[in-house]
């Protein structure tokens, strides 16, 4: 058994955390590869060390004095060290982060070092011994992840390895420059490093005990969902549900390896599994409610757009030469409409109805902002009748308007638009019908 291990800054934000983590890492021989994040917050209100790195950066490329700022930075690693009482010092690196912050080395190293910092700690306290990311993850010369020659280096240099601690968050470009995945990259690391090492299991400890149904700000203690597929988290983590990064399934999902989700302050909850797919029965016909506000929808009219070859293609061509993306096209016989994220559309939206009125020669258009979109996501949807249904009469006795209907092909998820003012109200309503109520 072999399995890579990922800590979330929250799990890694003073030396009691990082207690927590070690005692987790030895409780299980096959918790072989380390991915750290950088601190996070210790406590409310408190920053996260990569903020603090990209501020204190700011700093010095404007030619202002960053000293004070590194020096607290580097005063939230020796506090970790004394605390877990090792023989190490941070003096040397933040030497040459010194010179390199004043050399401009960029905003993305600047971040990379919260990560590289905390994974030396990390190696140090465990006696595991450290890689850094810079040497086996590795970016193109446009930026974009290099998943194969990663896979290969990585691969290469962890079978040789019983054990190690690999940063999260960075890798290098070709000609060396240090580059980070977008916020919350780490865990993408995580899911690399479990790919090269094709581990069974990829546990990502954070702070919560697993995804929960929907969101906790909207629904008081919502529960927590046991299994989940990559399809039905991806559809979920689209629409706002945040635990795991966006792009952390993809290089485990090629593998078929499960990801589980685990709260460091909480070690025996089960947490939960995301997996390819699972013959086990989900407790609730829906696995998740997720949602977002800030769409705007624009309604085009024309008599006859049915027998209009071509209709929907010339409108989309608008939306696309504007560089809009669509979220949903709900279409009648003489009606389309197009849905969008209204701050990407806002700008631009005299451009598109303009570009609409010459491509189509609409007889109507119209605008309509402040909606929001609701998915209610489950694969126990595709064998259960009625679903629709319940959430239609569950909205309807909520007093709430439906403004758009959209099940997916896949059967997995059925989107239904509202008016941002009742949105939260419409999570809750649904939440009742099928996890309070059990229907
Ligand atoms: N430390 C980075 C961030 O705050 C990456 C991570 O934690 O995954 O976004």
């Amino acid at each position: 058994m072999k399995k890579v291990v990922k800590f979330g800054g929250s799990s890694l934000a003073s030396a009691s955390q990082f207690q927590k983590a070690a005692s987790i890492i030895k409780a299980e021989k096959s918790r072989r590869y380390v991915v750290p994040s950088a601190p996070g917050k210790r406590f409310d209100g408190d920053v996260k060390v990569t903020d603090m790195l990209y501020d204190c950066y700011e700093t010095a490329i404007g030619g202002k004095n960053f000293d004070k700022k590194l020096t607290k930075i580097q005063e939230r690693y020796n506090e970790i060290i004394e605390g877990l009482h090792l023989n190490l010092s941070l003096d040397k690196e933040f030497e040459q982060i010194h010179d390199f912050f004043m050399k401009g080395a960029g905003k993305n190293y600047a971040a990379s070092r919260g990560e590289y910092l905390n994974g030396i700690v990390m190696a140090a306290y465990l006696g595991f011994p450290f890689v850094d990311a810079a040497e086996v993850i590795f970016f193109d010369r446009d930026g974009n992840f290099d998943s194969e020659k990663t896979n290969k280096t990585l691969s290469a240099k962890l079978a040789k390895m019983e054990c190690a601690v690999i940063p999260g968050f960075y890798g290098a470009m070709p000609g060396g420059a240090i580059k980070t995945f977008s916020r919350g990259g780490s865990d993408i690391t995580g899911s690399i490093v479990a790919r090269a090492v094709k581990a069974d299991l990829y546990e990502n400890w954070t702070d919560v005990s697993g995804f929960l149904v929907t969101d906790p700000h909207i629904v008081e203690n919502p529960e927590s969902i046991e299994t989940i597929t990559y399809r039905e988290l991806r559809e979920l983590a689209y629409m706002g549900a945040s635990v795991l990064h966006d792009e952390a399934i993809f290089p485990v999902r090629s593998e078929g390896i499960p990801i589980n989700i685990r709260n460091t302050n909480d070690p025996s909850a089960p947490g939960t599994m995301i997996v390819e797919s699972t013959c086990k029965k989900p407790k609730y016909t829906i696995t998740g409610i997720a949602g977002k506000k800030g769409f705007a929808a624009v309604n085009i009219e024309k008599d006859r757009m049915n027998s209009e070859v071509g209709f929907g293609r010339k409108v989309l061509s608008v939306f696309e030469e504007n560089g809009i993306s669509f979220e949903h096209i709900p279409s009648g016989i003489d009606t389309m409409s197009v849905f969008v994220q209204q701050s990407e559309f806002e700008e631009k939206e005299q451009k598109v109805l303009a570009g609409i009125h010459r491509m189509v020669k609409p007889d109507y258009l119209e605008m309509e902002s402040d909606l929001a979109l609701v998915a209610v996501v489950g694969r126990g949807m595709r064998s259960t009748r009625g679903t629709a249904g319940r959430i239609f009469s569950a909205l309807a006795h909520a007093d709430i308007n439906i403004r758009m209907i959209d099940q997916g092909s896949s059967e997995l998820n059925i989107i239904i638009g509202v008016d941002s003012k009742d949105f939260e109200r419409a999570i809750r309503a649904i939440y009742d019908i099928f996890v309070t109520a059990r229907l």
